[in-house]
């Protein structure tokens, strides 16, 4: 990921593509979160990556920001024109594309991307999504997993 995935604001496309050709890897691939599903969050969270609670309302919906597809493909281009030897892939990891499948559609016509992740991040519970911290709190401590199982409140 780089700083055009919208949890990773403080990376860079630059820098990696710098350090990767400094390693001598032949190529680098990046494959931005592009994500639709809203979920609910609570403070605890986000510990180390308090600037994502700007896409947190105050009733706990975290409504990712849509990946700025033209800022990414012009970076990408500007990667591969400033390091030419080294292959510069773009991709996009796609939450829950299944879905969200005309929008996923729409950013997978409009980026031709070299790599696509399908990628799972949330599960409903009831109406709600959540994340995996979301969903052990939500999780009922299974009898069948014995006593090694944490209990998290209900
Ligand atoms: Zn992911």
């Amino acid at each position: 990921m780089s700083e055009w995935s919208w949890d990773a604001p403080g990376d860079s496309m630059e820098r990696t593509c710098a350090r990767a050709v400094e390693m001598g890897l032949p190529a680098v691939a990046f494959t931005e979160h592009a994500d639709y599903t809203t979920w609910k969050v609570v403070a605890s969270d986000f510990a180390g990556h308090e600037q994502l609670t700007a896409f947190v309302t105050p009733d706990g919906t975290l409504t990712p920001p849509r990946l700025d597809l033209d800022g990414y493909l012009e970076c990408v281009q500007r990667c591969r024109d400033q390091f030419p030897n080294l292959r510069v892939i773009s991709g996009v990891e796609l939450g829950e594309a299944h879905r969200h499948s005309d929008v996923a559609a729409k950013l997978l016509d409009a980026g031709q991307f070299d790599r696509v992740l399908a990628s799972l991040h949330t599960l409903p519970v009831g109406q709600q999504f959540f994340e995996p911290p979301g969903l052990c709190r939500n999780c009922q401590r299974p009898r069948w997993f014995g006593s090694t199982w944490p209990r998290y409140p209900v």
